[in-house]
């Protein structure tokens, strides 16, 4: 066995009998473990909620030609921009959805071009100069168990390597800068925000894949890139307008919508609770690995009352019809504490994470 407080790949042990178990797994497991026996293990018809369709749809319409600009020929910048813009006409045109009227589709259609050429606009054309590899996987061996990453991009910087997987916008992903025991608190049962933490969980195992790759001494990153954090109406700013969000995010005027980027970084918050972050993602591997996907064993009540609400198995789920029936003292659903004013998502800082369990529109 790996010493479980050292961090470094064992990429050099002998593995006799490697099992793959993928960051989206992991995430999903950590929000509900029924979930991640529907979705992975006895696959049932997901019911496709409408965020589902959309967010997913976005990040697939974002993903797809940003990676055909970096890795477009010619050092142009028109060329990648170009080249983009091209796939995301095609890919557009072949993913069509139903609209209720042709100008929310006309302005979905802008914006999501405006986000692409934002994008290359702020950092783009820098990462595709220093583009390694694009729509790869990472992964790294511990104790007989591969860990996998599926990212969109990885750039070399001055020194070290960055991992970047582009999301429409920032919901469902840790605001790692508000403590320092994100991992610690949800082992120990004081916090949960189980599909923010899954978002650490997925950087933290593209960071140590990176490690496994390049070098274990090497500074590595990785950051959710969202080119369409923010759309408006371009009308409703003037020339030069700053966004509220700025210290996060950049700003981009195109005609008719105006963009707003937003990236958040992993190196610090990675290097900070990296031990916890090994034993929350040997534990939830050793419960793959066990088949333990009982919702009752993993904080059954805050399940029920997150992500029952929107999850996509939920009228087949018997887990979730047993603790409808019951006649027990029930937690409130999500929308009845939002009502009241108490949803369980408060942080140490008594600020918010967005916990609410919505679709993620993984891959
Ligand atoms: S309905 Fe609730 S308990 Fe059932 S799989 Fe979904 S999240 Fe888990």
């Amino acid at each position: 066995m790996t010493d479980p407080n050292s961090d470094a790949p064992t990429n050099a042990e002998p593995a006799t009998e490697t099992t793959t178990i993928t960051a989206t797994e992991l995430a999903t497991h950590l929000v509900c473990p029924r979930r991640y026996e529907f979705r992975f293990e006895r696959p049932l018809s997901a019911r496709e909620g409408s965020r589902d369709r959309v967010r997913a749809r976005r990040r697939e319409l974002l993903r797809r030609p940003i990676i055909a600009g970096l890795r477009a020929d010619g050092d142009a910048a028109a060329d990648r921009v170009d080249a983009a813009l091209e796939r995301f006409d095609r890919h557009w045109h072949s993913s069509r959805e139903s609209y209720l009227a042709d100008e929310q589709e006309r302005y979905d259609e802008e914006a999501v071009a405006a986000a692409i050429e934002a994008y290359f606009s702020n950092g783009g054309h820098d990462h595709a100069e220093r583009l390694v590899d694009a729509d790869t996987t990472l992964g790294y061996e511990r104790d007989g168990i591969r860990y996998e990453a599926a990212v969109d991009a990885v750039v070399e910087r001055d020194r070290g390597y960055l991992a970047i997987r582009y999301v429409p916008d920032l919901t469902g992903i840790l605001h790692v800068s508000w403590s320092d025991s994100h991992v610690r608190d949800f082992l120990d049962g004081r916090k949960y925000y189980p599909r923010q933490i899954g978002s650490f969980v997925r950087a933290g195992v593209a960071i140590r894949g990176l490690k496994a790759e390049f070098g274990i001494d090497l500074p590595c990153d990785f950051a959710y890139v969202a080119p369409l954090a923010e759309s408006r109406p371009a009308y409703e700013f003037a020339s030069g307008s700053k966004s509220e969000s700025e210290s996060e995010s950049e700003s981009a005027s195109e005609p008719g919508v105006h963009v707003d980027i937003a990236r958040r970084h992993f190196e610090d918050a990675y290097e900070e609770e990296r031990l916890d972050l090994v034993e929350l993602i040997g534990d939830r591997a050793a419960a793959i690995r066990a088949g333990e996907t009982d919702p009752r064993e993993r904080r059954f009540d805050e399940i029920t009352a997150t992500a029952c609400e929107y999850c996509a198995y939920r009228d087949a789920c018997p887990d979730h019809l047993a603790a409808e029936v019951s006649f027990g003292d029930r937690p409130r659903s999500r929308s009845q504490s939002r009502v009241s004013g108490d949803a369980d998502d408060t942080t140490e800082h008594g600020q918010t994470q967005d916990t609410a369990d919505a679709p993620t529109g993984d891959d």
